[in-house]
């Protein structure tokens, strides 16, 4: 009776064991949405088409000027949608379970195990909410008030589901993806079909990740796999038709998941070696956050390129540019509100983001001595300055009318 008793513990210790160290206990539901997207809504898809060549530009830029990027700090909020729970229990899990998860989250962007690459990028609770008030960046709303998600949780808009509209779950609590990315704990999605699915980078009010509250956890595989998504990451097996076939691979940048040092392979392929190819490093694609292999430990150098390249442009780039953690990635500035210039301090490239009035001004970049060392016009809302060839200093960046507005730039 014992030995069995002690056989049944060794079989459900297995089993979750299992379950804790699988990236995805249970499948990511961002394809599904994804998928859906880009054959119903044209405007989606053109924003995902415009959005991959800018990435792709920047990371080829990138590699030309061997760009070394600074620390990158996003602002995080998170909404959690509970069921009417006292705090700490069921899905309204704890202020310190969710601190831990983002500290997880962190450990995993910074190669805390040294398995893979630092990202160089990290998420801070946010400090301070859209009005400026202090804030420990958590929302708890309590969601069992929405039609259905007591009962089977968030339904992703598209997804045939029977839960509660994906909308007005996020209307209950949402900050402007301006400012915060947005994370959404919740008490199932879709019966138990997904622990989690993240909008690509894409904007608009409903912009971010969903979660179950059982994966909002420190050791959680999830968080960076959707976090990966929200940041333009592909699963590393994007292309096997679902398991079907191995992706295609005649150009590393432009199939499967757009990265090369990913090899391409099929989602249930993690087995010691890779049915797709012997090319490549088999480890960084089948112990990737963005596979759903089991024991998932790494991002590798060229989806930190894409992430940090995805950051340099709309609609991520505001985020380095948010008070939402007290802080702002400028450096000095003359009180402008219209355009901001980040990061700062810079290496190769500096995003100038300005006010829709401010299209069409000149701007002028002088040097420490007064002199003038690069000018040109502002022909969109974001635009991309190369740095590459200035040497290291301060530098003084001009832009509008009689050039009245300006920032110190420092250039590393
Ligand atoms: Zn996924």
């Amino acid at each position: 009776m014992k030995t069995t008793l002690n056989l049944i513990l060794i079989i459900i210790s297995l089993v979750f064991f299992q379950m804790q160290s699988k990236g995805q206990g249970v499948e990511c539901g961002t394809d599904y949405i994804h998928k859906n997207q880009m054959q119903t809504d044209s405007a989606y898809r053109k924003q995902i088409v415009t959005l991959e060549s800018q990435v792709e530009a920047i990371t080829q830029k990138q590699a030309n000027n061997k760009l070394r990027s600074s620390l990158y700090t996003i602002p995080v909020v998170v909404h959690v949608i509970h069921l009417g729970e006292p705090i700490g229990t069921g899905s309204n899990i704890s202020d310190i379970q969710i601190q831990e998860a983002i500290a997880g989250l962190n450990d995993r962007f910074s190669n805390g195990n040294g398995l893979g690459v630092d990202v160089e990028l990290e998420f801070c609770l946010a400090s301070k909410d859209p009005n400026g008030n202090s804030t420990n960046g958590i929302n708890r709303v309590d969601g069992s008030i929405v039609a259905n998600y007591s009962a089977n949780g968030i339904t992703p808009t598209g997804n045939p589901c029977s839960g509660a509209i994906e909308t007005d779950i996020k209307d209950l609590s949402r900050w402007p993806v301006s400012d915060y990315y947005n994370i959404w704990v919740v008490s199932e999605i879709c019966n138990g079909a997904f622990v989690g699915y993240a909008s690509y980078p894409v904007g608009g009010l409903y912009d971010g990740l969903v979660i179950v509250s059982t994966s909002m956890t420190s050791t959680s595989g999830t968080l960076p796999h959707e976090v990966g998504h929200g940041f333009f990451l592909y699963h590393t097996f994007s292309g096997d038709g679902g398991n079907v076939s191995c992706p295609v691979d005649t150009n590393c940048l432009m199939n499967g998941d757009n990265i090369c040092d990913t090899p391409p392979h099929k989602q249930g392929d993690c087995g010691t070696t890779n049915p797709c190819t012997l090319a490549g490093v088999w480890d960084n694609s089948r112990y990737n956050y963005m596979s759903y292999c089991p024991l998932v430990n790494r991002f590798t150098q060229g989806q930190k390129d894409r992430i940090i390249a995805t950051v340099m442009v709309a609609p991520r780039a505001s985020l380095l540019n948010s008070l939402g953690c007290g802080t702002v990635g400028i450096n000095e500035s003359s009180s402008s509100d219209i355009f901001s210039v980040f990061p700062n301090p810079a290496h190769s490239l500096i995003n100038v983001k300005v006010d829709i009035k401010l299209l069409g001004s000149s701007y002028v970049v002088y040097d420490n001595a007064g002199k003038i060392i690069l000018k040109g016009i502002i022909t969109s809302e974001d635009t991309i300055i190369e740095l590459g060839t200035l040497s290291g200093g301060i530098y003084l960046f001009s832009l509008g009318e009689n050039l009245k507005q300006s920032f110190k730039v420092i250039k590393e």
